[in-house]
């Protein structure tokens, strides 16, 4: 069958992009006015303000005009200058991959890798800062999405304060689902997007930066401007008084204020308990069930992402086609490095809902014993029904 006559999934369980909340998809259908006309400015100031309130900062984040790999990007772009020494920390694919951009910019590079199944120890960190006080930037993955594991950015971020490095932190698929702010993170570039988490669709970035960082990206001679990756030409564009440097995506904008309004209404820490809710109940099914998580200690599991290893004599591939053949259920595939070795079963969003752990194990479990597997879907079901019930009776 051609790709062109593929059916739409039933159930997107994915690492992202999410299936958008209804309300985001309604807002992205709104009339698409003139980017200049005072409408649209108020909206675009509005959203800004309520994406700071989401973040709990008191400066209204920069609104970039792509999905979040433009905001690393231009973070690398931007913050990192000729004379910097920068401190990258690999855990995972997006860590790594954070290293090679920052290479492009910076004098040197020194790296922290760890197993791609494990997180990076703040005690790792410390050695190294204490070891080369001419490091001016540290860069960190949050959640390492290809992996599903976390690091520990709050201690990280404290460290940084300490030797005076500026700390970039890739957040985007744990901001919106977990408690991680760039405050309590000490996080002077903190990077998030609304097509996680927040149920929204992959068009915009949303970045935090400390007065700190403006400091070094106003000093470094190279910071991009009249750029797509210039984090300066909208620095001040949240402000109804300005102009936007270039058209910003008005439909991706009303969308983004929609998905804004969903987290504050509900709150966010209803919502980060019903991710880890779901991710817990989803762990115990997939355990119960004969599988082997992928994170190498279950604390470092993410709440926004399960990781489960490719069961002996099976391939990811033909799991996840069984999958989507048999129940219409989607899972992520591993990335890079971990390809074929791993399966993803998403938690972000509409799907961060604990009944969806139930439907993770009946369609993994599914495909794993239509093709020969052996999965036992009862025990896994009543594990998770059990996390359940136990956390709402
Ligand atoms: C999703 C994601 C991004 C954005 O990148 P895409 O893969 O292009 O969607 C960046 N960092 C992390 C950790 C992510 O999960």
């Amino acid at each position: 069958m051609s790709r062109q006559d593929v059916k739409i999934p039933t159930i997107t369980l994915s690492a992202g992009p999410v299936d958008a909340y209804p309300a985001v998809l309604r807002a992205l259908g709104r009339t698409v006015t003139y980017d200049f006309d005072p409408y649209f400015q108020g909206v675009f100031e509005r959203t800004a303000r309520k994406a700071a309130q989401a973040l709990n900062t008191d400066q209204p984040p920069l609104i970039l005009q792509g999905e979040p790999v433009l905001a690393l990007e231009a973070a690398a772009a931007s913050l990192i200058g000729p004379e910097d020494v920068v401190l990258n920390l690999a855990s995972g694919e997006y860590g790594k991959g954070f290293g090679y951009w920052a290479a492009r910019y910076c004098k040197e590079v020194v790296e922290i890798e760890v197993p791609y199944n494990d997180a990076i120890a703040p005690d790792q960190v410390r050695d190294v800062l204490e070891q080369r006080p001419d490091i001016a930037v540290l860069s960190v993955c949050h959640h390492d999405t290809p992996s599903g594991t976390i690091n520990p950015v709050n201690e990280i971020g404290a460290l940084c304060r300490q030797h005076d490095v500026l700390m970039i932190v890739d957040a985007v698929s744990s901001w919106g689902g977990m408690d991680v702010d760039p405050i309590t993170s000490h996080s002077d570039v903190f990077i998030t997007g609304p097509n996680k988490c927040l149920g929204g669709t992959p068009g915009l970035s949303v970045v935090h930066v400390s007065d700190r960082a403006w400091d070094h990206i106003d000093a470094n001679p190279n910071a991009p401007f009249a750029s797509m990756l210039s984090m300066t030409d909208w620095r001040k564009a949240w402000s109804a008084d300005e102009k936007f440097p270039f058209t910003p995506s008005v439909a991706e904008v009303n969308g983004l204020e929609a998905a804004l309004d969903l987290y504050l209404e509900e709150g966010p820490e209803t919502v980060w308990e019903r991710h880890a809710l779901t991710a817990r109940a989803c762990r115990e099914g997939m355990k119960a069930m004969g599988l082997t998580l992928w994170p190498a200690r279950e604390e470092i599991a993410a709440d926004t992402c399960t990781t489960i290893r490719v069961p002996e004599g099976l391939e990811d591939e033909a799991i996840r086609q069984a999958s989507r053949d048999l129940y219409g259920v989607v899972f992520s595939a591993g990335r890079g490095s971990l390809v074929g070795k791993l399966i993803r079963i998403g938690h972000m969003g509409p799907v961060a809902e604990p009944v969806y752990a139930t439907v993770a194990i009946t369609a993994l479990g599914g495909a794993i014993n239509h093709l020969g597997g052996s999965a036992d879907i009862g025990a896994g079901i009543n594990a998770a029904l059990a996390v359940i019930n136990a956390a709402r009776v």
